[in-house]
């Protein structure tokens, strides 16, 4: 029992995907491109005509503004209006 089996794990390394997958359509054309000059980051699908604008930090890359971007589209109510709350009337 003194073999031990090495096990030799090749992790590939990521590499920043250039297209993110589009959390509106599903389509892997979303770009995200930051302007490290104004601060700003424009995310925009060219599938289905997403376009979001963020504000970045300088430590954050595309892959953080795309995650703003998907909280913000499942976060945001789809063709859900909040009802008013009828006034009862006593
Ligand atoms: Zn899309």
């Amino acid at each position: 029992m003194g073999r031990k089996t090495k096990r030799v794990v090749h992790i590939p390394k990521k590499r920043l995907p250039k297209f993110f997958s589009c959390p509106k359509c599903g389509k892997e054309t979303v770009v995200v491109k930051i302007s490290r000059d104004s601060a700003r980051s424009i995310v925009g699908c060219s599938s289905c005509g997403l376009n979001e604008e963020f504000s970045v930090k300088p430590a954050q890359r595309e892959v953080d503004v795309y995650c703003m971007l998907t909280d913000k589209v499942f976060s945001s109510p789809k063709k859900k209006e909040v009802s008013k709350n009828p006034q009862k009337k006593n």
